[in-house]
């Protein structure tokens, strides 16, 4: 499917890197429509918090039991993963399967894409076999919105280009709330690295802003959005400063897929500025914590001793991705199951 500045959000429409994205809430918008999941930008701190509650019981639940529930018996899901995928495409699927859903899963290949077909057209067939909800990846922003208006059925946000990726920003909070033990007021965390073409930041800071949690975000200058600060964080000029009396620190990935040449000057270069290795650790709380959305770049974005030392929290957190997962098929679910 080609995008079209219609549906493009505004950060992108602009050409260059602004930070907002479009805003979509109000009776019109499709962010009060709990069929879908768009961004944590529409979702507020109560709906958040209820989602964290119900990822921690679906968590301890599918580590119980391992025979899978009747609960979504009779709904279909689909996921539709336009872009690579490991954590989150295995997150949906598992937890679609161990509640009792139908899970059948596409990719790009092997559909009448390749023949021409709009990315809507090919939905609706879907729809019409009797799909109700639509998990969805893509490299352009705005597709999960777009299609929010024009099929009928649930539509989850699993990574949207440099939009949001909303299940990735609950999967951090969920983290961070168990090792700060429910507490997110007084908290700092620092965000380091590829802002601009991040949707985990975008959709990290969204949630972390509703919750009270200060962020900092620190990376090379050709990686910052312009106007950053609007997207409710403060920037730092160094990794230092970033750091210094810092709760957590969350690394991201080099979105080398998204980024045009001559952004860095060299890899070895972005790891000795920016790369988040034992010293800077340091620089952090005692008890600070060290988070990465995944995949890493071992030496690059964290330094190897620093992913596998036990301030990492990385594998904690693909093990919460399931538990939200879980809670976020529900809530689509049981919306679906309202209106019908
Ligand atoms: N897995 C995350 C995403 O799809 C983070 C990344 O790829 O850097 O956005």
């Amino acid at each position: 499917m080609s995008m079209t500045m219609s549906h493009a959000p505004a950060h992108e429409r602009s050409g260059i890197f602004h930070a907002r994205a479009l805003v979509n809430r109000g009776p019109e918008g499709l962010g009060n429509d709990r069929r879908h999941l768009l961004g944590l930008e529409y979702l507020d701190r109560a709906e958040i918090l209820a989602l964290l509650d119900d990822a921690e019981y679906d968590l301890a639940k599918l580590q119980r039991d391992r025979i899978p529930s009747h609960e979504l018996a009779g709904v279909t899901i689909l996921l539709a993963f336009f872009e690579d995928s490991t954590r989150t495409r295995i997150a949906f699927e598992l937890a679609g399967r161990r509640l009792g859903a139908v899970v059948v899963s596409v990719t790009s290949g092997g559909l009448s894409l390749s023949k021409g077909e709009s990315l809507v057209d090919t939905l609706r067939i879907f729809e019409k076999n009797g799909t109700d909800l639509v998990v969805v990846r893509h490299a352009s922003s705005g597709v999960p919105e777009f299609l929010a208006r024009h099929v009928g059925m649930g539509i989850v946000n699993a990574g949207d280009g440099t939009h949001e990726h909303p299940t990735q920003g609950l999967v951090d909070l969920m983290t961070l709330r168990q090792v700060w033990r429910g507490h997110f007021e007084n908290r700092r965390i620092a965000i380091v690295g590829d802002i601009a073409h991040s949707r985990v930041a975008r959709s990290a800071i969204a949630g972390l802003n509703k919750l009270g949690v200060k962020v900092t975000v620190a990376g090379p200058a050709t990686l910052i959005p312009v106007g950053v600060e609007a997207l409710g964080c403060t920037l730092a000029a160094t990794a230092d400063e970033a750091l210094a009396g810092a709760d957590a620190v969350m690394a991201l990935r080099i979105q080398r897929e998204r980024m045009e040449r001559g952004l860095l000057p060299s890899f070895s270069e972005y790891a000795k500025s920016w790369g988040i290795d034992a010293r800077r650790v340091a620089l952090m709380k005692p008890d600070a914590v060290v988070m990465h959305p995944g995949p890493v770049n071992r030496g690059l974005e964290l330094a190897v001793d620093v992913v596998d030392g036990p301030r990492s929290v990385v594998l904690k957190q693909v093990e919460n991705g399931m538990g939200v997962r879980s809670a976020v098929l529900r809530r689509s679910a049981r919306a679906i199951r309202e209106r019908a």
